[in-house]
């Protein structure tokens, strides 16, 4: 396991599925993670089981991402890590999309990701050191899905903005990374339903969902010293997908 003793990380969505498994993976290294989510009740709970502080976010306002950045520092005096990991994911067939659908998805997950970034890089750029690791999808770049060509627009474009940012901050010793998740068994997905999860389940070569702390592990090593020559890359850890 790789060794971030002592450093501060806020997760985004990290109440829940694989923010929670992030959230699980990074105290286990060391760090001294940081949830956030919208539901204040879930949240407490959640950070007295894991042990950690919560803070209610919801990442869709700049101000509050801002406030929230700004609570961590006074608290903690620095920001080592952040993982943009907030997400949801409705589904809506393009006829029947409203532009209130459509932006609800854009909002949370796209703008929601250029706002907690911003805010985290204006501290980060002070401390001359960072790492950045956005949870996206294999949705969107890699293949789509009927039914979420909103999302599947938000996680492409959440690329996009991680490689500029990376090209913008690598002066800095700010590295911004993401991994592109397959299908992983969180309380998001399981409202799919079990006929769905199935249905996943056989398109997966080591015919099994992934687990949040897959994705973990793999925020581990990217928030890790050993990985500091790295930015503006992907990591795809889906049981092998998107190669069958
Ligand atoms: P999940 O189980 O539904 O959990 C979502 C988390 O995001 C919760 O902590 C939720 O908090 C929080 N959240 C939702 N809206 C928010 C907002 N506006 N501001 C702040 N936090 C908000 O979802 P998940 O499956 O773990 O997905 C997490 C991320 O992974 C998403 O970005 C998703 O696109 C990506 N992903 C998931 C999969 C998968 O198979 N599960 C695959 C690829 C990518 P509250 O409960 O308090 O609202």
């Amino acid at each position: 396991m790789f060794n971030l003793t002592g450093k501060i990380a806020l997760i985004s969505g990290g109440t829940k599925g694989i923010g929670k498994g992030i959230a699980k993976v990074l105290k286990k290294s060391g760090a001294i993670p940081i949830i956030s989510g919208i539901n204040s009740i879930n949240g407490q709970k959640v950070a007295e089981e894991l042990e950690v502080d919560f803070i209610p976010l919801d990442v869709s306002n700049q101000i509050a991402c801002k406030n929230a950045v700004d609570h961590i520092v006074k608290k903690y005096s620095r920001l080592d890590i952040l993982c943009s990991n907030a997400g949801i994911f409705p589904q809506h067939h393009i006829k029947k999309m409203t532009v209130e659908d459509w932006d609800y998805v854009l909002n949370i997950n796209l703008k929601g990701t250029f706002f907690l970034v911003q805010s985290a890089l204006n501290v980060m750029e002070k401390q001359n050191n960072g790492r950045i690791i956005i949870t996206s999808s294999i949705t969107g770049e890699k293949l789509g899905i009927s039914g979420s060509s909103h999302y599947s627009a938000s996680k492409a474009g959440q690329l996009g903005f991680m490689r500029s940012a990376a090209l913008e901050y690598a002066e800095k010793n700010i590295t911004i990374n993401a991994i592109m998740p397959g299908y992983i068994l969180t309380e998001g997905l399981q409202e799919f339903g079990d006929d769905y999860l199935k249905q996943f389940r056989n398109e997966i070569p080591t015919c099994r969902l992934g687990t949040p702390e897959d994705i973990g592990y793999t925020v581990c090593f990217l928030a890790s010293n050993e990985a500091k020559y790295i930015t503006g890359q992907t990591i795809i850890v889906d049981g092998g997908m998107t190669i069958s």
